[in-house]
């Protein structure tokens, strides 16, 4: 990182109360929700690179898991399932960091030309990096088990048909008939 260039941060995911981070598909575009691990900040920055290319690219580019989507199945890559908040967040994050970086370059020229009396440029410092996102809200999301991986995802309360686990991919069908309870009023 250059002199005087700012950290990049305020990029971590916002959670709601019980830790959840909001995901989207890209495919059907429902919302869901999973307990971020360390692989989110790589999806994190997988997103980000592709926005604007970091001189230590080659950290972070492996690694990143495929997911896949609980309603309809749909799998990709994690940064994928970013939501289009989460990610106009993170291109305004690049952008600015990026806008920091060319301002010290330019700052930088400018300073060493003390031996010109005159400057034909001036550097105009950028704006601050966006901050954190809005705090994720508590909505009706009912936390579902996923037993296969030991996980549990958030989904839509109406949600009645089969879930797929976001991580391996799994089927799980709903409950059936018999588990559910049917009240029925009888004519005599
Ligand atoms: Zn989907
Ligand atoms: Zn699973």
């Amino acid at each position: 990182m250059r002199r005087g260039a700012p950290e990049v941060t305020g990029v971590e995911l916002p959670r709601d109360s019980v830790g959840f981070t909001r995901r989207e598909c890209p495919e059907c575009q429902r919302p869901f929700k999973t307990r971020p691990g360390p692989m989110d900040s790589r999806a994190v920055l997988h997103k980000l690179l592709g926005f604007y290319p970091f001189e230590n690219a080659h950290e972070c580019v492996e690694g990143i898991p495929v997911w896949g989507c609980p309603y309809c199945g749909y799998r990709a890559e994690a940064d994928a399932f970013l939501t289009p908040a989460q990610q106009g967040h993170l291109e305004a994050v690049a952008r600015g960091w990026a806008n920091h970086v060319r301002y010290e370059q330019l700052a930088h020229v400018a300073r060493t030309l003390s031996v010109n009396p005159r400057p034909t440029f001036v550097a105009v410092e950028p704006e601050a990096l966006p901050g954190p996102m809005e705090p994720e809200p508590d909505e009706l999301l009912r936390v579902m088990p996923m037993l296969c991986c030991g996980e549990e995802v958030k989904v839509i309360w109406e949600w009645d048909q089969a879930l797929h686990c976001f991580s391996c991919g799994a089927r799980h069908d709903p409950m059936s008939g018999r588990q559910q309870v049917e009240l029925r009023f009888v004519s005599e």
